[in-house]
């Protein structure tokens, strides 16, 4: 069996089934991604995400502001909020520190809260209703379903408690019976519990934060961390895991692919979830 899971080719698939689905509405989709400073990186990732929605067919319009106002901005997702050619909404993270991150993201209508980011959302996703599942989270449970993982009875492990993949992970493979730990940076003796991982999930961003030494034999490696070094690519799981692991995602090639396409999806469910109300 190939052990390397590719993200790449799955998300692949994926993004041809959801063109044929897109073609079939009677109206354009349209995604708007607000942007505010000059974050060199955001830069990529808006320019990733356009080119991606408009092969899937939706219509694009990145929002970008040099500077602005806390209530501007908000003012700005209102208008957006109402205005019905308008699927889905994201603010490119990180802001500029003076806009309060919190506030900007839950003014985004939760219906068009694409990236689920919203209180709403999080709310809905611990409560098992239907909702827009954050795009890496999402990713990665779509990896498990491709491959039939079963999570009753099993240790899982995630590194890394952020808003954006440790905490709704833990929620989402909660909600599917795993018995699920989750550790970050202040977690004491963080192998003690790798090893005890029939899937391990690493979102932190320190490249070989995971030794083989740390994991158990067969287990599942999925890995989130994106860490540039000498102008390479690497994840948080030293790439030698593979040879005891069971699956495990490469990175580049992995969860990122992933990721990128649950936000096309979650377009196309925003529209659903809108057409529904
Ligand atoms: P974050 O900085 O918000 O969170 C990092 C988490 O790691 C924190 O919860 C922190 O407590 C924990 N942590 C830090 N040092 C630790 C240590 N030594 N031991 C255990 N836990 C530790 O980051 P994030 O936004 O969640 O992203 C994490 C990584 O995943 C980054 O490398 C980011 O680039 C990557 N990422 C990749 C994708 C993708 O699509 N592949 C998407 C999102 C994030």
């Amino acid at each position: 069996m190939n052990k390397i899971i590719d993200g790449k080719k799955i998300s692949l698939e994926r993004k041809e089934e959801l063109i044929k689905k897109v073609n079939e509405l009677k109206s354009k989709l349209a995604l708007v991604v607000i942007s505010v400073g000059s974050n060199e990186a955001s830069k990529v990732y808006v320019h990733q995400k356009e080119k991606m929605a408009l092969e899937i067919g939706y219509n694009f319009l990145n929002l970008h502001f040099d500077n602005i106002l806390e209530d501007d901005l908000i003012n700005e997702i209102d208008k957006l909020n109402k205005d019905k050619k308008i699927t889905g909404i994201i603010v490119q993270l990180p802001l500029p520190v003076n806009l309060n991150k919190d506030r900007i993201l839950n003014s985004i209508n939760p219906l068009k809260d694409v990236d689920g980011l919203t209180n709403n959302n999080l709310i809905k996703l611990i409560k098992k209703e239907e909702s827009l599942l954050p795009c890496t989270p999402k990713g990665i449970m779509t990896l498990f379903d491709y491959y039939n993982v079963d999570f009753i009875g099993k240790n899982v492990v995630i590194v890394g408690r952020s808003e954006l993949v440790g905490l709704p992970l833990f929620h989402l493979l909660l909600n599917k019976n795993a018995t699920v730990t989750l550790c970050h940076s202040k977690t004491k003796d963080l192998s003690h519990y790798t090893k005890e991982a029939d899937i391990l999930i690493s979102a932190v961003g320190k490249k070989d934060l995971i030794t083989r030494d740390m994991i158990k034999e067969n287990s599942i490696l999925i890995d989130v961390g994106i860490n540039r070094y000498e102008n390479k690519l690497y994840g948080d799981i030293n790439s030698e895991c593979i040879d005891i692991s069971n699956l495990m995602t490469p990175v580049p090639g992995g969860v990122g692919p992933m990721t990128v396409i649950s936000l096309m999806e979650n377009v196309y469910l925003a529209n659903s979830l809108q057409m529904r109300k």
